[in-house]
């Protein structure tokens, strides 16, 4: 591999010297072309964001096929390059997106994934920091809450700059749920799930409201006077949702396919959007050194700012458990056989 190319600038860090490639802002990248990578694929190509996308599978057969497959569709939205490539192909990436790895079986949880998939991304993130990747990881992949602190320990990429999909997904589901059961236009439904992807997200209900009208005076307009119990139930789908669709259909992936597509329109749009990503917190509720769904500004570079949020007692205590269970969950991971020796023999 050359060290230096004419687009490759050498840096010096703490883990050694390390490649920089001036980066191409329409060019993306989805590593595993599952169900969730193949669909993600096909909205970014309807979505006109980017002009190039790899796409990179174990199952090479696979990533041709979905990359041919979703080509034909170009003439009918946008010109663009869609290939089956390789690490090298990530170099000059703006954005990697990770949906590789194993997904939940009819009654798994996410958590029970974190063996499988943390071992996947450590043969997974060094191959793609070898390539002097410099733009923004977006992990998809489940537990997407821990595996993003994965991958911000194996790449060694600012903070900021890697993030997951976070709660993008359940919030949708949320102000579907209570848009279609209000009546109401869903984008105009302003409410949260925060926490980890995963059981024991919440929702933000002192928070919640439509087009600035509280969730309760909304619920009253509409003629819903029992608004504990409607809301409690509504979070319970919308948790349970994973597993109601996995039972009927085996995966999830319409859903998060546009989730991953508006996050991405942020960054390359530069948005400023406020988005429940995965984005790590010195401290949430009294733990310490976290990465899970809270809301953060998103733009071009990554995680832009952190949005504070004011709780209530219940949501704060449900929030502290949140974070409790995925740091317990991160103190189980072993990162001891990651080697960067790869990536150091370069240093002087
Ligand atoms: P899938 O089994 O259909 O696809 C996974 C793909 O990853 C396969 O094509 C496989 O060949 C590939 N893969 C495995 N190891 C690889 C490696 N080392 N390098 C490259 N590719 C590799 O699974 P799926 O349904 O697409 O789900 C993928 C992940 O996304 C799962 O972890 C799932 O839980 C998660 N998911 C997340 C969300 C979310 O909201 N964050 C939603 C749905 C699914």
């Amino acid at each position: 591999m050359p060290i230096v190319r004419c687009h490759t600038l050498l840096v010096k860090t703490e883990r050694g010297f390390f490649m920089i490639n001036s980066l191409n802002g329409r060019k993306v990248a989805v590593i595993g072309c599952g169900f969730v990578g193949s669909t993600t694929a096909y909205s970014l190509m309807q979505s006109k964001l980017f002009t190039d996308m790899v796409l990179i599978d174990v199952d090479t057969n696979r990533a041709e096929g979905e990359a041919l497959d979703i080509s034909h569709g170009i003439p009918y939205y946008s010109p663009m390059n869609i290939y089956a490539g390789t690490y090298e192909d990530l170099s000059d990436a703006s954005i990697v997106i990770i949906t590789a790895g194993a997904n939940q079986k009819p009654g798994e949880t996410r958590l029970d994934l974190v063996q499988k998939n943390v071992a996947i991304f450590k043969t997974i993130v060094p191959r793609i920091m070898e390539q002097g990747f410099d733009g923004i990881f977006l992990v998809v992949s489940n537990p997407v809450d821990i595996l993003t602190q994965v991958v911000m320990e194996l790449s060694g990429l600012p903070r900021e700059r890697v993030m997951g999909s976070g709660t993008v997904l359940d919030s949708a589901r949320l102000k579907y749920t209570l848009g279609h059961m209000l009546d109401v236009d869903p984008r105009h439904v302003h409410a949260r799930i925060i926490g980890e992807h995963g059981d024991s997200e919440l929702a933000v209900w002192s928070a919640a409201n439509v087009s600035g009208i509280a969730i309760n005076d909304f619920f009253r307009l509409r003629g819903i006077e029992n608004a504990t119990e409607i809301r409690a139930s509504v979070e319970e789908s919308v948790r349970n949702s994973a597993y109601e669709i996995i039972e009927k259909k085996r995966a999830t992936y319409f859903g998060i396919a546009p989730s991953v597509t508006r996050i991405c329109e942020a960054i390359v749009r530069d948005q400023k959007s406020i988005m429940t990503v995965s984005n790590y917190r010195t401290d949430v509720q009294g733990v310490p050194d976290v990465v899970m769904s809270l809301p953060a500004i998103v733009g071009s570079k990554g995680v832009e700012f952190p949005i504070p949020l004011q709780l209530s007692i219940d949501e704060a205590e449900l929030l502290h458990s949140s974070a409790q269970t995925l740091k317990n969950t991160l103190n189980q991971i072993d990162f001891s056989p990651v080697s960067y020796t790869h990536l150091r023999a370069h240093e002087t």
